[in-house]
């Protein structure tokens, strides 16, 4: 049986940054992805956006990791020609009983070590963005925007320069926890089993099923999965603003549908939110009704028509309808009483601003 050092499963921002990090520290690393190409799932399918950190309940793994992993990730992408801008964002009060929300949100953010929040007046906001309508907002400086499949393609860059290896269209089916590592069935066209010393779960919306098919780990360690949709409606012509817009949030703790820009200045509106037993991409062009009534709200000159399907991606929670929002996991052996295992759980947003972060969380998990 062939012997890996370090398997890294998922080939998405997380896994590929978890990669570069182990192969960086000496390891002999193996990447195994299931589909044919690396980053297809949900790190190409979100808004890219480099939070800020200030959603997040102060303590939180969601909150620590977002904000180191912003400072890592602007720095990255400085050092290594990853498309991205230092875009900024407003978040806005629509109606007056939404200000307490923005004051609410710019206490957690302070709280979360984010100092640089501004207030602007309904004018103020308007003079930086004229085509805004709110009774008030909040000015998010640090908050950008970032090309996810160039920084997937540095982070694999790296992995691979110091020595790690993907392998393509390798699915693992099942793991067996041994005294000395886990034993992998890998299937696809190269169908093999190995022996790895330690194994990292970076497989996405599949975590939990994956985690579930290691024989040796006890399933209460292993949350249940839920699956929360997110369709987006790009703008036909010119993006009527130059930062970000975010309405304030909700009660449900979804961020609420938001214009974000991509590097090349289009403009995009969402992500919806809605709970689904199933994976499916699908945009279904009749939800154009909803995305007019709630773009409406901060931009009234929303021309009828401007809207058309975008694309979708799923988010991979472990909390489901009416539940509190989950925490990110990343489960050590402290949690589970395995050595040499992290599962990463519920890495829905930010996941993508703190990827570097996060690795640096595992290879701490993980004896050298
Ligand atoms: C709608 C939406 C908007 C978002 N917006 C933002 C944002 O603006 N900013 C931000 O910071 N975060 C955002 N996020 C979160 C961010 O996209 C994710 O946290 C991040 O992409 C997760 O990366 P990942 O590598 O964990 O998962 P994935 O990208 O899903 O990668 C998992 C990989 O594992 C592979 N895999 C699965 N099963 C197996 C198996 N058995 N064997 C081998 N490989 C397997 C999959 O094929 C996949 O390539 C958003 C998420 C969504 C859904």
């Amino acid at each position: 049986m062939e012997q890996v050092q370090s398997v890294v499963i998922g080939a998405g921002v997380v896994g590929l940054a978890v990669a570069r990090a182990l192969a960086q520290s000496g390891r002999e690393v193996v990447v195994l992805e299931a589909e044919e190409r690396f980053g297809s799932a949900t790190s190409a399918r979100n808004s890219e956006v480099i939070h800020a950190g200030l959603y997040y309940p102060p303590g939180s793994a969601r909150a620590r990791l977002c904000v180191r992993g912003k400072a890592l990730l602007y720095d990255f992408c400085d050092t290594h020609q990853v498309g991205h801008r230092r875009c900024g964002k407003l978040i806005v009060a629509t109606a007056p009983d939404e200000l307490p929300a923005l004051h609410a949100l710019q206490a957690q953010a302070a709280a979360n070590g984010v100092h640089d929040l501004r207030w602007l007046s309904a004018d103020d906001a308007r003079a930086l963005e004229p085509a805004l309508a709110c009774h008030g907002a909040l000015l998010s400086p640090s908050t950008g925007i970032v090309d996810s499949h160039g920084l997937m393609l540095a982070l694999l860059g790296e992995a691979e320069a110091a020595g790690a290896m993907l392998a393509l269209r390798s699915p693992m089916l099942a793991g067996r926890v041994m005294a000395d590592g886990l034993v992998l069935e890998v299937g696809g066209d190269t169908a093999a089993t190995l022996l790895a010393r330690e194994v990292i779960n970076c497989a996405g919306l599949q975590a939990p099923a994956l985690a579930r098919a290691i024989d040796g780990l006890d399933a209460r360690h292993v949350p249940r999965e839920h699956f929360a949709k997110g369709c987006y409606f790009t703008l036909a012509g010119r993006a009527p603003f130059s930062r970000l817009v975010y309405p304030a949030p909700g009660a449900s703790g979804h961020l609420g549908v938001h214009l974000t820009l991509d590097l090349g200045g289009q403009a995009r509106f969402g992500p919806s939110f809605r709970w689904v037993d199933r994976i499916d991409y699908t945009v279904d062009p009749s939800e154009a009704d909803g995305f007019y009534a709630a773009v409406r709200h901060y931009w009234p000159a929303l021309p009828d028509g401007a809207l058309q399907p975008g694309y979708a991606g799923v988010r991979p929670k472990i909390s489901g309808p009416g539940e509190p929002a989950a925490d990110f996991r990343i489960d050590g052996p402290e949690r589970h009483g395995i050595a040499r295992l992290v599962n990463l759980f519920g890495i829905e947003s930010p996941g993508l601003t703190s990827c570097l972060a996060i690795a640096e969380e595992v290879v701490s998990r993980l004896a050298p």
